[in-house]
């Protein structure tokens, strides 16, 4: 094998030199100060040839389990003697959210990593760890995928999200969002809420990565169905990338949202919805409301846009400005 076509193999500094045609399993540190002394599962399966190669991972938020048990389920099933090029495999991210069972930001600093990237070597825990995954990782990939789903009070419709956009990786992250085979695929310019960075597809597009999200299922729990969803997604693209021989069955093409609309209440108060994910709304359509302790009615929530309900909120406990719902808008 030739120099240049064995550079796949070498790529990832903290993994070392892989060896073609083997799985290299372990626990690696990650750099920076904040992260010593901690050790994140890292599985990198070397194909038997070269090709391209694919980064996934979950676990960015640690109550999204059907992802991180997708990740988990290919580090088996991927077998590197019929694998072209390197797949590289972290099951969870966010290792302090996964054991405090903490929903959409990291318990350490209380920062949602995914409007961090590209995360700062010098910041706090969370920048920190952004800032390892996406310069150790997600940037030394070929096509790189960050799977979620609903957090531990969302019910979620699966999706695929990717920037909008028609450089060269975007439109890649486009055609394989599409292969990946989710009924819906959202295109975003900005992130839907902002922070100290933005969301980790939207970092790597920016700076030559193809990268897209997946989303499937929710509520703190393990649905299988949605973890089959994600698992087969995966393969689906790397049969499109010409990684794999294997058949995968091509799914129908996704329904294309060009917005995507997050409700968000006014008052604080016990939130009745009055829409499942995946149902279809229409603009001033009643879709929950706000009650008091006295059980009376503070605040209807109406939806501003016709679309499809992709992500609800299922707890009734909302703050002023709580995130309600996120609606779909095709186009
Ligand atoms: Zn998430």
């Amino acid at each position: 094998m030739s120099g240049t076509s064995a550079a796949y193999l070498s790529r990832f500094r903290l993994l070392g030199r892989l060896v073609p045609g083997t799985v290299w399993r372990g626990e690696i540190a990650l750099p920076g100060p904040a992260l010593s002394g901690e050790r994140w599962p890292v599985i990198a399966i070397a194909g038997a040839e070269p090709g391209p190669v694919l980064f996934v991972n979950a676990g960015i938020h640690g109550g999204e389990y059907p992802a991180i048990e997708a990740v988990i389920q290919l580090g088996r099933l991927i077998d590197p003697a019929r694998l072209r090029g390197t797949v590289v495999l972290m099951p969870v991210v966010n290792l302090p959210a996964f054991w405090q069972r903490t929903m959409f930001v990291c318990p350490v600093d209380g920062l949602n990593p995914n409007r961090m990237f590209p995360g700062n070597p010098a910041g706090s825990y969370t920048e920190q760890l952004v800032h390892a995954l996406f310069h150790e990782f997600i940037m030394l990939a070929d096509v790189a995928i960050d799977l979620h789903g609903g957090d531990i009070v969302e019910e979620l419709s699966p999706f695929v999200i990717c920037r909008r956009g028609t450089s060269d990786p975007d439109q890649r992250a486009q055609e394989l969002g599409a292969v990946f085979g989710l009924p819906t695929l959202v295109t975003i310019d900005a992130p839907v809420q902002p922070g100290r960075g933005t969301m980790s597809f939207l970092a790597a597009v920016e700076r030559g990565v193809p990268a897209f999200i997946a989303e499937a299922g929710g509520l703190g729990q393990l649905q299988h169905d949605a973890v089959t969803l994600l698992r087969s997604g995966v393969m689906r693209v790397m049969a499109h990338l010409g990684m794999l021989d294997a058949q995968v069955p091509s799914c129908p093409p996704p329904e294309r949202c060009t917005a995507f609309v997050w409700l968000y209440s006014e008052k604080a108060g016990m939130f009745y919805r009055e829409v499942r994910a995946g149902d279809w709304v229409s603009p001033g359509q009643r879709v929950g409301y706000l009650g008091s302790f006295f059980g009376e009615i503070e605040e209807e929530i109406t939806s501003p846009v016709a679309g499809r309900v992709l992500f609800v909120t299922t707890s009734p406990a909302v703050q002023v400005r709580g995130l309600l719902m996120g609606i779909g808008v095709p186009g």
